[in-house]
């Protein structure tokens, strides 16, 4: 038998009971009994349905491992979800970007009478109805088959998607030795911080080591840019406030920083929190909220100094050849995308700064390890074609 047929052999009521007994929770950023919420959606007067997905601010979505591993599951807890509240239908949310999956669940999907759509739910629609964490939908089949072990999901650099005991003490998880700061549940914590945080701090279910090699603004920038793709525009302070934040950020890695940016990131990311309807414009300010606030100085090294302290920041690296060690081969013209290396056979290559995007496709191309990378300043470099082994430094 199936397990939404076992669910069914149950019956409803002894089903319940089961649920409760287990203290099943729903997942995520909004923990609470998942009988309670089933009890309050199977009060609303009409037809229930069900919604299952990620939190909208999950950008991070490794928790979509447990529909790659484990579909069935999954949509086998939506189903009893279902069952439970007598939903009409039942709704499974995956993010735009994440056709590839929506296509590889199509048809269990429909074989569980659950339809796929590919959006953020629309919490105020839905308010009424049952929102459902898809590892939660997990926990549930899990308790129905007689396999739900305790503990949260967490996956990191280094290991896959994983229950852990909710207690394991971050540090037990990964390392952090040498550690600049930490990645997880929508923020940036010290290593300090992050020494006192437990995995079930880490509701997306990842966690990320940042070091010094990890560039606080360019992270910062990235995870916002995801934010802003996500954000449907429905509330001013998420779609505005995600569009000036990463503003924000971008002009810092760009060398265009202004010092007002740090306060103003304050001043537009905390009204975010409370003044947005879901989780994307609630907790995607926190990200910057958090570099802001407790790195403030990697922001100001960038825009005060003039330096991007983990040298990523393509603005404050120049890549040079040197003269020296170039045996004139020209390798690395043939795979500049911006056709920026000026050479020939036998000469000593150079490269146009002001049109290089820094992207290091040359450097990978050099055998002879001639292409340099730095956030210091440039040595003497030739100013014209000149013949290998030719040139003087002095
Ligand atoms: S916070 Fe508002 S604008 Fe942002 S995604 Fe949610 S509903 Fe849409
Ligand atoms: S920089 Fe490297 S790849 Fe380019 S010509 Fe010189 S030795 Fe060859
Ligand atoms: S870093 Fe990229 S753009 Fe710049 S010179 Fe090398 S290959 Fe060309």
């Amino acid at each position: 038998m199936s397990t939404f047929d076992n669910a069914k052999a149950l019956g409803y009521a002894p089903l319940v009971e089961k649920i409760q007994a287990a203290s099943l929770t729903e997942y995520g950023l909004c923990p609470e009994p998942l009988m309670d919420k089933i009890f309050r959606a199977t009060a609303k007067e009409g037809d229930v349905y069900v919604y299952a997905g990620l939190n909208n601010a999950d950008v991070d979505c490794v928790l979509l491992d447990l529909l790659r591993e484990k579909p069935e599951k999954v949509l086998s807890g939506i189903e009893i979800a279902g069952f439970l509240t007598g939903a009409a239908a039942k709704f499974l949310y995956l993010p735009e970007e994440e056709k590839e999956l929506t296509d590889q669940l199509r048809s269990a999907a429909s074989a569980h009478n659950v339809i796929l759509v590919n959006d953020i739910i629309n919490v105020r629609e839905a308010e009424q109805d049952l929102i459902l964490h898809i590892a939660t939908a997990c926990d549930l089949a899990d308790l129905v088959d007689g396999e739900l072990a305790d503990g949260v999901y967490i996956k990191t650099a280094d290991k896959p998607l994983a229950k852990v005991s909710a207690e394991t003490p971050v540090a037990d998880l990964v390392s952090l030795e040498g550690a600049k700061a930490v990645y997880l549940g929508y923020q940036y914590y010290t290593p300090e911080e992050a020494g006192e945080l437990k995995a079930k701090d880490a509701t997306t279910g990842f966690i990320r080591v940042l070091t010094e090699k990890d560039c606080i603004v360019a992270e910062t920038v990235k995870i916002l840019g995801k934010d802003r793709v996500r954000s449907c525009g429905r509330c001013v302070f998420c779609r505005e406030g995600l569009i000036q934040l990463e503003y924000m950020q971008k002009e810092v890695t760009a060398a265009r920083g202004k010092t007002g940016f740090i306060d103003l990131t304050k001043e537009i990311g905390a009204p975010m929190g409370t003044q947005t309807l879901c989780t994307v414009g609630q907790r995607s300010a926190d990200i910057a909220l958090s570099a802001v606030g407790k790195f403030g100085s990697e922001f100001e090294a960038h825009i005060k100094k003039n330096k991007c302290p983990a040298g990523v920041c393509g603005a404050f690296v120049h890549i040079y050849i040197d003269p020296q060690t170039c045996t004139g081969c020209e390798e690395c013209t043939d795979v500049c995308p911006a056709d920026c290396i000026e050479g020939k056979a036998g000469f000593i290559h150079m490269i146009d700064e002001f049109e290089c995007t820094k992207c290091g496709k040359c450097i990978e191309a050099c055998e002879e390890e001639a292409i340099v990378m730095t956030a210091g300043k440039l040595p003497k470099l030739p100013n014209r074609l000149i013949k290998v082994g030719k040139f003087k430094k002095h």
